[in-house]
């Protein structure tokens, strides 16, 4: 008897695409819906750049998790030829909303927002959403999106549900760039406004590079809660960190370091091979 494929059946899954000539070769948005079909043919994978746009400091961007997450992406898929989305750039930052400039997704909102996004991927058969994230806020948010988006394609009957499956890769945690954070700035990387995503602004974006003054110690880390709270807590936005020590030569390294870390992640997951 002659077995058809069905779903309990491993596809063979075709490698990646490999290394683009450059970012514009791997960006979702410059695609016409041709290419992404075809594209499909050889590769189920896609990254979404996820950030927040929120305080980060007296002397921060705004910008600051929306622009290093999708610097991140677009390194990792020029790196990997994996497509990269339009970046995410608001997330779950309801305790920096005591600072002007922040706007931020209830987590209901968030959930809702990254649930559509991997439907709309999935239906159209992509399978491997590798979701690039610069925002501690963010993570619980989006493993539940995950959780919701699993059961969503399930009960919708997608042709890729049985496969989907979804990654969140947050950048500052790679493990060789806390380490090069811990050699470069040791406990004056602190906790939010750090030194390291910092950096990675200086190198994307020089005109910040006029920000950059001495500042008072830092408040220490501490917990989380509410707007309020979190003001009282950190009068200027700052948790235990020295974002003056960032220079933008850090932030090249940084992003080479974070990029090779998830471009390793991102090829183990697109493989069935991750671990966590
Ligand atoms: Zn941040």
């Amino acid at each position: 008897m002659h077995a058809h494929p069905t779903a309990s059946d491993p596809a063979p899954r075709p490698p990646p695409p490999g290394p683009a000539a450059n970012s514009d070769a791997i960006r979702l948005q410059l695609r016409s819906w041709p290419e992404v079909d075809g594209y499909l043919q050889g590769c189920k994978g896609v990254i979404v750049p996820l950030g927040s746009t929120e305080q980060h400091g007296p002397t921060g961007a705004i910008g600051t998790d929306a622009l290093t997450a999708e610097a991140v992406a677009l390194e990792v898929g020029r790196r990997t030829g994996v497509l990269v989305t339009p970046a995410q750039a608001f997330g779950m930052a309801e305790h920096h909303l005591g600072f002007a400039g922040t706007i931020s997704l209830q987590p209901s909102t968030l959930l809702a927002v990254m649930h559509d996004l991997v439907l709309s991927l999935a239906r159209h058969g992509f399978e491997r959403i590798f979701v690039i994230n610069g925002h501690g806020g963010n993570i619980a948010t989006s493993k539940a999106a995950f959780a919701q988006a699993y059961a969503s394609a399930s009960a919708r009957g997608l042709a890729a549900a049985p496969r989907l499956r979804c990654r969140l890769a947050n950048w500052f945690m790679a493990a060789p760039v806390m380490q090069k954070a811990r050699e470069l700035y040791g406990d004056r990387e602190g906790q939010h406004a750090t030194p390291s995503e910092i950096a990675l602004t200086l190198h994307l974006e020089p005109s910040l590079i006029s920000k950059q003054r001495p500042l008072e110690p830092p408040a220490p880390a501490g917990p989380i809660h509410g707007p309020e709270d979190f003001r009282l807590r950190y009068p200027d936005g700052r948790m235990g960190s020295d974002p003056f020590l960032a220079q933008p030569d850090h932030g090249a390294e940084l992003l080479a370091l974070a990029a090779a870390a998830l471009s390793d992640d991102l090829l183990r997951f697109l493989a069935d091979e991750e671990a966590g």
